[in-house]
């Protein structure tokens, strides 16, 4: 019987439930999911006072196998496909027409409103999945890791369409010192992208474990005047401290979002200072393939903390207040 992980009531705590799925339909299919991975965007939902859904199976980003389709698919059995965040928009206004569904006004995301991945199952439409050429191909990771845990890594692949979008949403034609506030999920692969564009990377973090990480992964502590910098954290402070360091001209992207937090920000800066603001949420289709190149050549790699689905109601919130470095992972098996 599939098993799911389910908010029930709002604020309340997350449950382990069993219950059959519905066939898949057309063009949808059956996925088993290999790996799911749970980030700021699923916690938040869990403490809203009003989700947009309930009961409601969190997890937006996700690897599965295709297990059963529907009529008129074009997937087969067996692929192994990544479950990515959003999953449908209207097709039909400005931003759909302009192959920009995550501006679609009529968005559907994943684990928001609709269920999400994190179980052992999953039915959903095969528009919105990405097959995934695994075992890895022509240029493996180095250490040649078996499909399960490959499964763990490419997980990251939303988050890292995240990382590539942001900072390809910054528009730099050349070299530049960049920051990276927050590194976290989408951060410290964002760390690893500006790296292997060829940047300067500076990072900030209040958590001495994920600063580590990022000094680790080659980023700098912020030293001088910064030409642009991603803030993945829905932190006030974090933002102001970017724009304060940013040079005039300067360029900032912002991934980290929250439903009740607010920018505040000074016209000045805006205006006089002509800072450029952009929005770094998911990214654009050619953004998500730069990003799976770059993870499946190596020169990204994710730090995953792996958790079973047993251990999801009792480690949730731990896992979330005590922190850790990089994803964390759950292996629904
Ligand atoms: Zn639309």
């Amino acid at each position: 019987m599939p098993r799911f992980i389910q908010l029930r009531q709002p604020r309340e705590a997350v449950e382990l439930v069993e219950a059959a799925l519905a066939r898949p339909g057309p063009r949808q299919v059956l996925l088993r999911i290999e790996a799911c991975a749970l980030g700021m965007l699923d916690w938040q939902l869990l403490t809203l006072d009003a989700p947009p859904r309930l009961p409601l199976v969190p997890g937006h980003e996700a690897v599965g196998v295709i297990e059963a389709t529907g009529p008129g698919c074009t997937l087969r059995v067996g692929e192994r496909v990544l479950v990515t965040p959003l999953a449908g928009s209207c097709g039909h206004c400005a931003a759909c027409r302009g192959h920009d569904p995550r501006h679609c006004a009529g968005a559907v995301w994943r684990g928001m409103h609709v269920d999400g991945a994190l179980g052992t199952h999953l039915v959903t439409g095969e528009q919105t999945l990405v097959p995934l050429e695994l075992p890895l191909g022509v240029d493996p990771l180095p250490e040649k890791l078996p499909d399960h845990l490959a499964a763990t890594l490419a997980v990251c692949g939303g988050s890292l369409w995240t990382a590539v979008g942001a900072v390809n949403a910054l528009g730099l034609v050349e070299r530049s010192r960049i920051a990276i506030f927050g590194a976290g999920g989408v951060g410290h692969l964002a760390v690893q992208v500006c790296r292997a564009l060829g940047h300067q990377v500076f990072a900030l973090d209040a958590d001495p474990q994920r600063m580590e990480l990022a000094l680790s992964l080659g980023a700098l502590p912020i030293d001088g005047p910064l030409d642009a910098a991603v803030v993945c954290t829905p932190s006030t402070q974090a933002l102001q401290q970017a724009v304060r360091l940013l040079r005039g001209g300067g360029r900032l992207a912002l991934t980290g979002s929250s439903p009740t937090g607010r920018i505040d920000l000074a016209f000045n800066d805006l205006v006089w200072r002509g800072l450029t603001l952009r929005s770094g949420l998911l990214g654009t289709r050619a953004d998500l393939e730069e990003g799976l190149a770059l993870l499946f050549s190596g020169k990204v790699k994710p730090s995953v903390e792996l958790a079973s689905l047993d251990e999801v109601p009792a480690k949730l919130w731990a896992l979330r207040d005590l922190g850790f470095p990089g994803r964390l992972v759950v292996l629904p098996r």
